[in-house]
């Protein structure tokens, strides 16, 4: 029954991690930072149909900024205003996590916090060299809920 699965989604929260539910980077539909808002891209953002976009820099697992669409209505696509001048203004604050987190810790992280939003990364240990932070992907509040209310 739906109620039951909903309740056996809420107690896995507490077992799952942001790991199990997350958008791998590949996935992720993002901008570069020198990009430039003329027509292209922004038709480009709004197809997407996303409403945050991560902005990374010369890599896209260095991500270095949120772009909110709603921080686009008073950009005209003939200015081709560069990006960060967008970011730079907005300055919205990224959240990032580990993909160990479990989620009840992340759905209570979302529920103080403004974002609904975070970058999620590992420590990766695997190579010769120095462990060193890892970007796996983003988790949003919807990745969580979805968790829960999920029928099988
Ligand atoms: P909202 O519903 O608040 O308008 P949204 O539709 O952009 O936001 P969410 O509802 O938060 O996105 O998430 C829906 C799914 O899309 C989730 O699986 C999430 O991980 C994924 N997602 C969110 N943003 C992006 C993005 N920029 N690129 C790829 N996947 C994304
Ligand atoms: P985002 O998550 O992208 O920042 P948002 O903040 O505009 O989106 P939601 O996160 O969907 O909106 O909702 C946050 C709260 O604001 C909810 O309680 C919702 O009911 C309320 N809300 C959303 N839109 C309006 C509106 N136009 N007028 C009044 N309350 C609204």
């Amino acid at each position: 029954k739906e109620e039951l699965n909903i309740i056996q989604g809420a107690l896995e929260l507490r077992t799952k991690t942001v790991e199990d539910v997350l958008t791998p980077l590949t996935d992720c539909f993002m901008l570069s930072s020198d990009a430039l808002l003329d027509f292209s891209t922004m038709s480009e953002i709004m197809q997407s149909g996303y409403t945050r976009i991560p902005v990374y820099e010369n890599d896209r697992s260095n991500i270095v900024d949120i772009l909110f669409v709603k921080d686009l209505a008073f950009v005209d696509p003939d200015d081709c205003t560069p990006l960060k001048t967008i970011t730079q203004f907005y300055r919205h604050p990224m959240h990032c996590v580990f993909n160990d987190t479990k989620l009840d810790a992340m759905l209570e992280e979302f529920k103080k916090g403004k974002s609904h939003l975070a970058i999620v990364q590992r420590v990766n240990n695997e190579g010769e060299g120095d462990p060193f932070y890892e970007v796996m992907g983003i988790v949003t509040l919807e990745d969580v809920i979805e968790e829960i209310i999920k029928s099988e």
